[in-house]
């Protein structure tokens, strides 16, 4: 009987062992995947819950019924109980390399600690090219830095565009473990109010401040029919700025996929899409819509005035105009 059960046990502790080597599960992962079990199970929050689109405005609804969040459509504290109730931790996603790396990392962290989802847990990943530069702060409580030494790509082109592949291998390798929703954002802009729950979707397209009340004819999306991230006359929705894109590591890793492949066969062919990786982003949302849409309140030029459709700038772009030349510091 004693050999049965010592035979039995090692049994069941050999399994276990074959088991975490091919898994690797670790009380983290387990614990993340009742938390999604979780949830899944529990009622989703319904745009109706927490979205009023104002009568006045013909823009606070795509299409496709996504709604497009502008200031005063949403029902903060609906949005702040829900959340109370389901625990999430959201990730932000920032690049700087180089002179970026001086100029604007230090106000985008501060402005950041300060208007980016206040109240709630949160990761932010700093990708930089050097670790001695990455400024010392104090983040307030449920705010964590990760901080990755990345190669540096020689021209400005690759450095934006190599971001999509990279995101893509720390979604996979960590980020899907440890955060809920994930966005991904230009560092040469700075938070100047509220950020928070009303921006979180399954995936979130920035309308761009130069283009959101053009025609779609008039878009800079690419027009080579050679490049991946071609868009014919007339077609298309909106044009998205690729300062800001988000949703949840699952979505946001099949954008950074699928941009980045675009962008390795365009290389292939020797082809740059003319906004490089906004090109391809544009693509991808227009063939997969974005399920949240935010306002150009959400990423305004500052150098704009501001007029009678942006009621409160949630984020600034620093005085780099690009002007089609887009001048690099
Ligand atoms: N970036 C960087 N160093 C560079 C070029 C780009 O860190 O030399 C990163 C940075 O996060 C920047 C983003 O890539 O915000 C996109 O580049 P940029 O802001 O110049 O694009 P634009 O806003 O002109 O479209
Ligand atoms: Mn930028």
């Amino acid at each position: 009987m004693r050999l049965k059960i010592i035979i039995l046990s090692s049994l069941i502790l050999l399994s276990l062992c074959v088991l975490y080597r091919k898994y690797y599960f670790s009380t983290k992962k387990l614990q993340r995947i009742h938390e999604c079990w979780y949830l899944k199970t529990q009622p989703k929050l319904q745009p109706s819950d927490w979205f009023y689109p104002m009568s006045h405005m013909n823009m606070t609804m795509t299409t496709w019924s996504a709604p497009i969040v502008w200031h005063n459509t949403y029902n903060e504290s609906v949005l702040e109980n829900y959340y109370a109730e389901h625990k999430i931790t959201v990730g932000l996603i920032v690049f700087a390399v180089g002179r970026y790396l001086d100029y604007y990392l230090e106000d985008f962290l501060t402005s950041a600690d300060e208007y980016f989802m206040v109240g709630q847990r949160v990761i932010i990943y700093v990708m930089l090219d050097d670790f001695s530069k990455m400024p010392l702060k104090y983040l307030d409580r449920f705010r964590t830095f990760k901080v990755f030494e990345i190669k540096r790509e020689l021209r400005w082109q690759d450095i934006s565009m190599m971001r999509m592949k990279i995101i893509s291998e720390h979604i996979v390798d960590h980020i899907q473990y440890e955060v809920d929703f994930l966005f991904c954002m230009d560092v040469d802009q700075f938070f100047q109010d509220s950020y928070g729950l009303e921006t979180l979707g399954e995936s979130v397209a920035q309308l761009h401040a130069y283009w959101y009340r053009k025609n779609p004819s008039s878009f800079p999306y690419e027009r080579n029919q050679s490049s991946e991230a071609y868009i014919p006359m007339g077609k298309g929705d909106f044009y998205y700025h690729a300062a800001v894109f988000g949703g949840t590591p699952i979505q946001v890793l099949d954008i950074t996929r699928q941009c980045f492949e675009g962008i390795m066969k365009d290389k292939k062919k020797n082809i740059e899409a003319i906004w490089h990786d906004e090109s391809h982003l544009n693509k991808y949302f227009f063939l997969h819509k974005p399920t949240k849409l935010l306002s150009p309140e959400y990423c305004w030029d500052s150098q704009f005035s501001k007029n009678s459709d942006i009621k409160v700038v949630k984020i600034g772009w620093h005085m780099k105009r690009y002007n089609f030349t887009r001048e690099k510091p």
